[in-house]
């Protein structure tokens, strides 16, 4: 966009000190982002920025939300902290749930900086697991050699009253406890995280964080390209490898100034007669790669945000959306048994399984891949069963492995349409399956594709 200033990196929330040409932008001023990796068009209503920037990459960084998990106690977080005088001071790390596992280190660290200000003053400090990540078990045994005193605790076993007296109780130890209270608060993500999840077009994750557990998406990268995530966009994990994070996410970043390729090679285009801007591919895009044209009155696709899976194309109503591919052109060969498999999760479980024993559990059926099982449209099921008598097995991914995040209930929702499209004309429902997997799955899928081979190849 001619007069925008160009930045190879936007942080929207907390920026940290990099050698790239960035910018911050505050996550309240934000109002839209268009455009995809390598050339984000970001619209703000902020007096210190210009209403219009470009960014290659963007970094959504915001802080967590503190929620106290015992009233009147002060947050283990928190610096500014006040020790009454003659008092112990109490550590709760994990109450009443585990904390993440920073927060063990934070702890640690707090326990002893009390310690070494207050000599005289008692420290206890109650936890239900310790995670020793880094230097934790030097803290721990520092902690320990300076007199804390430790107390572990299950659920049930540690109690806390609303005029802040704990009762701990386990095996034969009760004690009733009573001081300054420093407790690890609940995180929950910042207050913009919901509205920034509609402007990125992103999927929302576990308890509104900005991140599904997905395992292609670790550990900072969001569904869209060129957007990442980090702190409390994310979830209260992504405190504890922070830094490591925050080093693989500008390695990350470093790559795509040198370039950044289209991840398949066939070409997705709209065509703008037949498209009715409904918004449908929008909206189920897991990786924001469609936007309006606003000239073409029409929806169009981002080459490099596309990351191939065909689930605008099977949700298009009007049949707008058209690739330069048919995935399922020689299906209807001699061969009998269609397996239809994903290519992230039961092809490369099927290649491990090779590996693993020397045998080929694809061998003896017809196999198509598809990029995600959401590429399979009722048609093509419908053509399959017609060309010839064979049953119909479709391996998808299992909510976690996949790669695009709702490609697997797609699938489950045609496939269920197909069943009570069969059952309806009187046809044998169970000649069409389907079944999740995740490429760690070798052993299964071998054992689960010989069992089905046995009942169907006779
Ligand atoms: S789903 Fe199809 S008709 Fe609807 S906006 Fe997208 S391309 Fe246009
Ligand atoms: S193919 Fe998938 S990633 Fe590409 S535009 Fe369509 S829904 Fe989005």
């Amino acid at each position: 966009m001619a007069g925008s200033p160009k930045y190879e990196l936007a942080w929207i929330g907390d920026k940290v000190e990099t050698d790239f040409k960035d910018i911050q932008i505050s996550a309240k001023d934000l109002v839209a982002c268009q455009g995809e990796v390598g050339d984000f068009i970001l619209t703000c209503n902020d007096r210190n920025n210009p209403a219009k920037i470009e960014a290659a990459n963007i970094i959504i960084n915001l802080p967590y939300q503190e929620e106290p998990v015992i009233e009147g106690a002060d947050s283990l977080l928190n610096d500014n902290y006040y020790l009454k005088d003659d008092e112990p001071a109490i550590i709760v790390q994990d109450y009443p749930d585990l904390s993440p596992a920073f927060i063990s280190k934070v702890a640690l660290k707090r326990s002893l900086e009390i310690k070494n200000n207050y000599p005289d003053q008692e420290v206890y400090y109650l936890y239900q697991a310790m995670r020793f990540l880094e230097d934790n078990d030097r803290l721990y045994e520092e902690a320990r050699k300076a007199g804390i005193v430790f107390l572990k605790f299950d659920i049930g076993q540690l109690t806390v009253s609303e005029d802040l007296k704990l009762s701990y109780e386990r095996e034969d130890i009760e004690l009733e406890l009573a001081g300054t209270i420093l407790a690890a608060p609940e995180l929950k993500p910042a207050d913009q995280t919901e509205r920034l999840a509609r402007i990125f077009n992103l999927v929302d994750g576990y308890q509104d964080y900005l991140q599904l557990d997905n395992i292609y998406l670790q550990p900072t990268q969001s569904g869209r390209r060129g957007v990442y995530l980090l702190r409390g966009s994310r979830g209260p994990t992504a405190l504890t490898y922070y830094k490591e994070e925050l080093d693989f996410t500008l390695g990350e970043i470093a790559k795509n100034l040198t370039g950044v390729n289209e991840i398949d090679d066939y070409e997705r285009t709209i065509d703008d007669q037949k498209c009715i801007v409904c918004y449908t591919c929008y909206r189920v895009c897991p990786h924001g790669a469609i936007q309006r044209d606003d000239e073409l009155n029409s929806m169009k696709i981002m080459e490099l945000a596309c990351q191939g899976c065909n689930l605008c194309i099977s949700r298009c109503p009007t049949s707008a959306i058209e690739i330069d591919h048919d995935y399922f052109t020689e299906a209807d060969s001699e061969d009998k048994t269609n397996l239809i498999i994903c290519e992230n999760s039961a092809e490369i479980a099927a290649e491990k399984y090779n590996s693993m024993t020397g045998e080929e559990p694809l061998s003896g059926f017809k196999e198509i891949v598809v990029p995600c099982v959401s590429t399979v449209e009722r048609k093509n099921i419908i053509q399959l069963l017609a060309s010839n008598s064979a049953d119909i097995m479709v391996l998808g991914c299992v909510a976690e492995a996949c790669k695009h995040l709702t490609g697997h209930d797609r699938c489950q929702q045609v496939i269920d349409r197909i069943k009570e499209d069969l059952e309806k004309l009187d046809l044998n429902k169970d000649r069409v399956h389907y079944q999740r997997l995740s490429p760690r799955m070798a052993t299964d899928l071998g054992g689960f594709l010989a069992d089905w081979k046995e009942a169907v190849i006779q």
